[in-house]
Parts: C-alpha cells; structure tokens; sequence
C-alpha cells in the first residue's frame, strides 16, 4: 500500500507503479470489493478499450461503492458498447491537423507537441479511446521535423506538451525537447497539458522539475483533475514541489455525468484546488466520442452548473465551462444561465 505511509512519495518509483497497473476487471472488482455482477460487463467493454488503472489510483476509492466517482472514470462497463447517433469515432478531426507527425497547430500563437502516446491510465471517457496511439515514439528524425517547423514559424509563441500524457515520456526526453525549445528565439512559454500526477503523484521527481524548469522559459502546467477525492495527501505534496519550483499550476476538467455532474462536487473541487494554489480553468463539456455517452451532460445543464459555480465561488476559482468545435480558432465558451 502507498496510501498514508509517511515516506511514501519519493520511495516508490513512478516507473514501477505504472508497470504494476490493474488491467484486468476482475482483479479491481476484487481489489474494491465490488459486484461480481459488473464482470461481464467490464469485460466485453475493456475488449473494446482496456481497463488500465496504476496502483495509487483505487488508494482513493471507496471499496463496495460502484458509483464512486473515481471509480466511475476507469472502470468499464457494458453501456460503452451501445451504439448512439452522434457519438463518434473521431469527434474533434483531429487527425486532419497534424501538421507534422507529432504536431497539432489548430490555434494561434500555441501549438500541441505530442510528446508521448501513452498514459498512465485509461480514462473511459476519452476522445482518444479509438486511437491508440500506442508508445511508439517519433524517430529522431521526426522530432528534428516537428522542432523545424516550430523554428520556422514565428508566430508560435507558446508550445504545449501534451500526448496521450507527456509526462509518461522519461525525463531525459522531456529535458532534451526542453532545451531544444528554449533555443527557439520566438518561444517564450512552455505549457504541460497532464493527468499523470493526479493519477501517479510520484511522477513529479526532482528529476522532472529539473527537466521542464532548467531553461530560461516559464513553464505553467495544467493539470487534469476532475473529482475533489482525486486531491489526496500525495497529490497535495506533489503539486506543493511543482509551486516551489514557480511552475504555474492550473485544472482542467470534464465535465462527466455521474463523476461531478453536481453543484457539490465542483465548488468542491474548486475550492480544494485553491487550498493548493491550482486555478480551475477550463471545464470542458465531453467530446461526442463513441463509448462515453453515458457521461453525457446536456448543455442546459452544463450551462446551469456553471451558472451556479459563478454565484456560490470567488471569479478566480470558477474555471470556463468551454467545448471543443472542430475548425474554429479557440475553445468555445458556452453561454451562462439556467
Ligand atoms: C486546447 C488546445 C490548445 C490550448 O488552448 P488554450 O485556449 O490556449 O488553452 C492548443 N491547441 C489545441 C489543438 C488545443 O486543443
Ligand atoms: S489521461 Fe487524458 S489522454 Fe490519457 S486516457 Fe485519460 S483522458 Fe485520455
């Protein structure tokens, strides 16, 4: 057990949680002390998209409860498998903005660099759940490709690692990439786009904070926390050396039927991330990806959440409820109100 043993962040490698992951349901359905009755179900839907959850996860669910809302993010279940008008296999297009293998510029000024395929965890909500995009990396050649035409374009202000996770890439690359990218006169920020340490708070080694902190760019990261219990002893101290080290720290969530579709749970959230100094950014509606339409919030509701966030928080702790349209310039914002 990691869980509440004082010399429990440094002593465990992250590499070694993610290694010992659960990949089979029966093996978290027993580990939680669920209904045997939810096996079918998570089998034939992990067949579609694998169950993938490291050790330090299940820490913060409740065992007997299936509708945990931690739980809910990474257990499969049988509804993944119905079909739903509209709910498709690539609901953001993104496989038309690649710009070059690695590369997705859709925005101005900011562009994505896919610095690893792999997560530590498979969320079942996710758009990329049909792409697996698997750990295959960019040959040396292909990173030279993506840095040549972040050089070569000097609009490019700001570049974001993202991924599948790119803090699942090892520290040598992240360091690398770093330095290259901070030889790019145009660059001035550097932004991280991860879930990987609200799911393994290990991850955040002094070795990673050297990685993405040794070079003359500001560095912010945004962290994908969607759930208050996902903000756990180790997770506090983590982000704590994150802030120490001047990264800027702000959440994104989605915005998930049955996880934090409540008012509760997203002041919650709110307010935990500001005991950390993390502030909320954006809240995302779910991409209309096949498989998670049980996550779905309509936008009445939504809009009605964020309503509520707006008069029960401080501005600063209530993130932008937002969506994701293919081919306009930036996030959407979805309007306030009942
Ligand atoms: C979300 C996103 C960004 C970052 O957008 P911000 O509004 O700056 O947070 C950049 N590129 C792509 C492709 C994105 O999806
Ligand atoms: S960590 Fe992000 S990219 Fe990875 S499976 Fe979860 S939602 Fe998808």
């Amino acid at each position: 057990m990691i869980h509440g043993t004082s010399a429990s962040v440094e002593s465990v490698s992250w590499q070694s949680l993610l290694a010992g992951s659960l990949t089979d349901p029966k093996q978290l359905l027993t580990r939680l002390n669920l209904d045997p009755a939810l096996l079918e179900g998570a089998r034939a839907a992990s067949a579609d998209f694998p169950l993938r959850v490291p050790e330090p996860y299940p820490n913060r669910i409740q065992p007997g409860d299936p509708n945990d809302p931690l739980l809910r993010q990474v257990l499969p279940l049988g509804e993944e498998l119905q079909e739903h008008p509209g709910f498709v296999m690539d609901p953001l297009g993104e496989q038309h903005s690649n710009a070059r293998p690695g590369i997705i510029h859709k925005y101005h000024g900011r562009l994505l660099l896919i610095v690893s395929g792999g997560c530590a965890v498979n969320c079942r909500y996710c758009f990329r759940r049909h792409f697996p995009y698997g750990d295959n990396n960019l040959s040396t050649s292909q990173w030279q490709q993506a840095l040549d035409y972040i050089r070569a374009d000097q609009s490019i202000r700001e570049v974001i690692y993202s991924g599948g996770d790119p803090l699942a890439a090892p520290d040598q690359r992240l360091a690398w990439l770093t330095r290259e990218i901070a030889e790019i006169p145009h660059v001035r920020r550097l932004r991280v786009h991860t879930r990987l340490p609200v799911v393994i708070p290990q991850r955040v080694t002094a070795e990673l904070i050297d990685a993405l902190c040794g070079t003359r760019l500001p560095v912010s990261m945004v962290l994908h926390c969607n759930h208050a219990n996902e903000m756990d002893h180790e997770l506090g101290q983590a982000i704590h050396r994150l802030k120490q080290a001047g990264i800027l720290l702000l959440n994104q969530t989605v915005l998930l039927k049955g996880v934090n579709d409540n008012i509760e749970d997203l002041v919650s959230l709110s307010e935990t991330l500001g005991d950390h100094g993390v502030l909320p950014y954006y809240l995302h509606v779910l991409d209309h990806v096949k498989g998670a339409q049980h996550f779905h919030v309509n936008d009445r509701a939504a809009s009605g959440l964020a309503a509520e966030m707006l008069a029960r928080l401080p501005g600063f702790l209530v993130p932008r409820l937002v969506r994701e349209v293919a081919g306009e310039t930036s996030k959407t914002p979805l309007a306030f109100g009942p």
